[in-house]
C-alpha cells in the first residue's frame, strides 16, 4: 500500500471503492524535520457496492503515514489537487487533527459551494440533463451521483492559502512549483520540481484512463478548451516520473500528454462530424457513443462530457444548439 517512489518520496495507495474506482493515490513529502507535506487525502470510509460500510480510510491513511514514518501530528501542510471527494474528503479531518496548513487552489471555492449545499448542486445538475433530452425516473437517478460521495466526507476541509499557480515551496531538498492545470477541474494544479523532472499530477494525468473532463452548469464555459491546454502546459515541462491520483507511477509525461490530448481531439472530431451529418441531442449522441451504459454514474459521466466536446465547439462559432417545443437542446451546425 505505500511505496518511497524517490527518496523521501512516498506513495500511499488509498480505498475508495465508490464508482468502481479503487484506490486513490495520496504522497507523503518527508521533510527530514518532522515537517511533512501532503498531497491528497482520500476518505472516510471505503464502502463496498453490496453496502458494507469498508475499510475506515481515516485509520487507513494513519496507517500509511506511519509505514512512511510519519504520522499526521507531522503533517504541517496539505495540498489538495483537486477538491473532487476522492481526493479531498479527509481534508478537514487532517486539518483539525494535524493542525497543519489547507493549500487549496482559489477556482475550488465552485466544488466547496457544491458541498455546503448538495441539493442545489443536484437540482442544477438535473435541470441541465433535463435540457438535454433525460427524463423520468433516469433523469433523477442520474442526477444524484454527488450524494453517494457526501457521506464518506465527515467535514468540509477550508483551505487557509488560496493557490493562483506559480507558488513554489520546499519541503527537504526538492523545491516544487504550484501548476494550475484547468480542465478536469477548474481548481485542478499540478506539483512540479524542475530539478528531478517529477509531476504530482492529481487526475489531470492518468497511465490508463482519459482523465474525464465534464462540463458543470456554473462552473467553467470551456473545460474542454481549459483541458487541452493544460496538457500543452504539462508536457512542455518534459516530465520524467509523473506521481498520478491514481494507479502507479509512470514514466514520458509528455508522450502520455500528447496522446491522451489526441485522444480528445479525435472524438471532439467525431462528435462534430456526427451532428453535421444530423442534428441530435444530448441523449441521442449519447445512446450512439455509449450504448452499452449499465448505471446512472456512467450515464452521468457520458452525458457531461460529451457536454464538454459540445461546449468547446460551440464557444469557437463550430457547433450551435437551439431548444424545441419541448424544451429540449438540440446541437446542429451553426446557420442550418
Ligand atoms: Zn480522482
Amino acid at each position: 500500500m505505500v511505496t518511497e517512489v524517490a527518496p523521501g518520496l512516498h506513495r500511499m495507495a488509498l480505498p475508495l471503492g465508490i464508482h468502481g474506482v479503487e484506490s486513490v493515490s495520496a504522497y507523503l513529502l518527508a521533510g527530514g524535520d518532522g515537517r511533512d507535506t501532503l498531497v491528497d487525502c482520500g476518505i472516510a470510509a471505503a464502502p463496498t457496492p453490496d453496502g458494507d460500510p469498508g475499510p475506515d480510510g481515516t485509520a487507513a491513511l494513519e496507517s500509511a503515514l506511519r509505514a512512511c514514518g510519519s504520522g499526521l501530528e507531522r503533517i504541517e501542510r496539505l495540498v489538495i489537487t483537486h477538491a473532487h471527494i476522492d481526493h479531498f474528503g479527509l481534508a478537514g479531518e487532517v486539518v483539525r487533527r494535524s493542525g497543519g496548513e489547507l493549500w487549496m487552489h482559489r477556482s475550488t471555492e465552485l466544488d466547496l459551494a457544491k458541498y455546503d449545499d448538495p441539493d442545489e448542486a443536484v437540482d442544477r445538475r438535473e435541470l441541465m440533463l433535463a435540457d438535454h433530452g433525460l427524463y423520468g425516473p433516469e433523469l433523477t437517478e442520474t442526477s444524484r451521483g454527488l450524494c453517494d460521495w457526501i457521506p464518506v466526507m465527515p467535514s468540509i476541509g477550508r483551505p487557509g492559502t488560496l493557490l493562483d499557480g506559480g507558488e513554489r515551496f520546499t519541503v527537504g531538498d526538492r523545491t516544487w512549483e504550484v501548476v494550475h492545470t484547468p480542465g478536469h477541474s477548474p481548481g485542478h494544479i499540478c506539483l512540479w520540481n524542475a530539478a528531478e523532472h517529477l509531476l504530482c499530477s492529481g487526475d489531470h494525468l492518468l497511465q490508463l484512463v482519459s482523465p474525464p473532463v465534464t462540463f458543470e452548469r456554473g462552473f467553467e464555459t470551456d473545460p474542454m478548451g481549459s483541458y487541452l491546454e493544460s496538457l500543452d502546459r504539462v508536457a512542455t515541462l518534459g516530465p520524467e516520473l509523473v506521481l498520478p491520483g491514481h494507479g502507479p507511477p509512470f514514466r514520458h509525461g509528455a508522450r502520455r500528454a500528447a496522446s491522451i490530448s489526441r485522444n480528445k481531439l479525435r472524438r471532439l472530431t467525431r462528435i462534430r462530424e456526427m451532428v453535421e451529418a444530423r442534428e441530435h441531442t444530448v441523449t441521442e449522441l449519447t445512446a450512439e457513443l455509449f450504448p452499452n451504459i449499465a448505471t446512472a454514474a456512467q450515464r452521468h459521466f457520458a452525458m457531461a462530457e460529451i457536454l464538454a466536446y459540445l461546449a468547446h465547439h460551440e464557444v469557437r462559432g463550430v457547433l450551435a444548439r437551439e431548444r424545441r417545443p419541448d424544451g429540449v437542446f438540440v446541437w446542429r451546425k451553426p446557420g442550418v
